[in-house]
């Protein structure tokens, strides 16, 4: 019998003692919202950002890989509009000083109380305050219902630049990745000969000041986005829309996530120049909330740097000679946020035959941090030939090797971290060259002959 029993909670402890995350500067006691990944972690996560970029650029017709530098011209943000309007409203409790976004105060509420119709994304800040005044809404800390005003509060973390301390130019740490594409649009069309459409692809980190970071993972002040950036003519934006939506469901379909789980959600509130934009959600343990978003940014982003670069943005159809600067449609999901996802979605406790409760995490094979691990039955007879195993599948994949404790608690180790095959190599490999390879799932074992178990493990482990 199994259960997706999953809370946060689970995960997190999983994470610490499984090599998987580690909390960020944890001797110094830790630093607010900073996560490491372990051994164990960054390999489930270079899996996850490997598949995403065979799907987006490798098997993606016209795309293109890009990675860009995290430190940008400052007027790239002036021009996306991210210096004047990346913020977000904030109100700090006066009694406990904690502070809160006046958007999720007057969400939570309403999921608690049942109240339907309420958008704060469609309200002012002067309509949200009104709304925590006539609702008493409390602070989610201490209880009390005592805050400041709204203030807008700034999500770029800012720097500088410069050689003395008063002739300094103030950079940015990106909070996207997007802009890194846009402003290669014209290099990537010209060098690639691309033609409309086309996309470019990035993978890298951004970096938010978020009021409320969070839930683990979820949400941080420092993550990896992976975003694709669609480009095409104006009467094919919904097409592509539509089909990115299908494109992005249908991976995560692919990394073997529990489509029960999954749902689409349109936006209340269209930014002043997207034409369509849509979330997928994923009911997380906190509930449903955004795993990644589509976008029809009409051609505003390279208008806009148009405008700021002073650079010709046009795009010249070689065929019908036509002019004009092109439509994007944005697909843009966070590396960690689906990371958390898949564990969550992978976590499994199942009740045995013997009465005994295993942890597992069913991992879509390509996803998991090891491909194998080889087990000696018995460390003193089998071990050499156990490491001469391990040392020839390491050349091929990941692969471990564990010689410690009885092979029901090995067996255990590498459930926990979602390993799919476990390979014991016992008096059978020396007397006849064969192994015991077992399933994670099933726990059926496959007696296979040494020379065959790189092709037996590879070929089930592919994407
Ligand atoms: P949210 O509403 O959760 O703040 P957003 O709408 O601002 O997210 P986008 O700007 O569209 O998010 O970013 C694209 C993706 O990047 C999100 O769907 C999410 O997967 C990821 N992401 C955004 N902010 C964070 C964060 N602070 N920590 C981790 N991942 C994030």
């Amino acid at each position: 019998m199994e259960n997706n029993n999953v809370t946060m909670d689970k995960i997190v402890s999983l994470c610490k003692n499984r090599g998987i995350i580690f909390q960020g500067s944890e001797i110094y006691g830790g630093m607010g919202n900073t996560w490491d990944y372990g051994p164990v972690g960054v390999e489930i996560k270079n899996n996850i950002k490997r598949a995403w970029w065979k799907r987006f650029v490798q098997e993606n017709d016209n795309s293109f890989g890009v990675d860009a530098a995290i430190l940008m011209n400052s007027r790239v943000w002036e021009a996306s509009g991210h210096t004047t309007s990346f913020s977000d409203p904030k109100m700090d409790c006066k009694e406990c000083k904690t502070r809160h976004r006046a958007d999720n105060l007057i969400e939570n509420y309403c999921i608690k109380h049942k109240i339907d119709g309420v958008i704060p994304d469609k309200m002012t800040n002067e309509e949200m305050e009104k709304f925590i005044e006539e609702h008493k809404i409390a602070c989610p800390v201490c209880g009390k219902h005592n805050f400041t005003p709204i203030r807008q509060f700034k999500l770029m973390f800012e720097t500088s630049r410069g050689v003395t301390e008063d002739n300094t130019d103030k950079i940015y740490s990106r909070p996207e990745t997007a802009q890194g594409e846009f402003v290669n649009f014209l290099n990537v069309q010209r060098s690639m000969r691309a033609k409309v459409p086309f996309g470019i692809a990035q993978i890298g980190k951004a970096f938010r000041n978020e009021i409320t970071p969070g839930n683990f993972i979820f949400r941080t002040i420092e993550f990896e986005q992976m975003e694709h950036q669609l480009f095409c003519k104006e009467c094919d934006d919904e097409k592509f829309y539509n089909l990115y939506k299908q494109k992005a469901w249908d991976f995560l379909v692919s990394l073997g996530i529990d489509q029960t789980k999954l749902r689409f959600k349109d936006h209340d509130k269209l930014a002043h120049y997207a034409k369509n934009a849509c979330d997928i959600q994923y009911n997380f343990p906190i509930g449903w909330s955004e795993l990644n978003g589509i976008h029809n940014r009409t051609n505003y982003d390279l208008s806009r740097h148009q405008e700021f670069s002073g650079k010709n943005m046009m795009y010249l159809d070689p065929i019908t000679n036509e002019k004009y600067i092109p439509y994007v449609v944005e697909y843009s999901i966070g590396a960690d946020r689906l990371m958390l996802t898949v564990l969550c979605d992978a976590y499994r406790e199942e009740k045995l035959e013997d009465g005994e409760t295993r942890v597992v995490l069913k991992l879509a094979p390509f996803i998991a941090p090891y491909k194998a691990c080889v087990l000696p039955l018995m460390k003193k007879n089998h071990s050499q030939k156990a490491q001469e195993l391990h040392t020839m599948l390491a050349k091929y994949f990941m692969c471990d090797y564990d010689e410690s404790g009885s092979i029901g608690k090995r067996y255990r180790r590498q459930d926990e971290i979602g390993t799919p095959y476990c390979i014991t190599v016992d008096d059978d490999t020396l007397n006849n060259g064969t192994v015991t390879i077992r399933d994670r799932d099933t726990m059926k074992q496959d007696i296979v002959k040494i020379e065959d178990v790189k092709n037996y493990i590879q070929s089930r482990c592919e994407y």
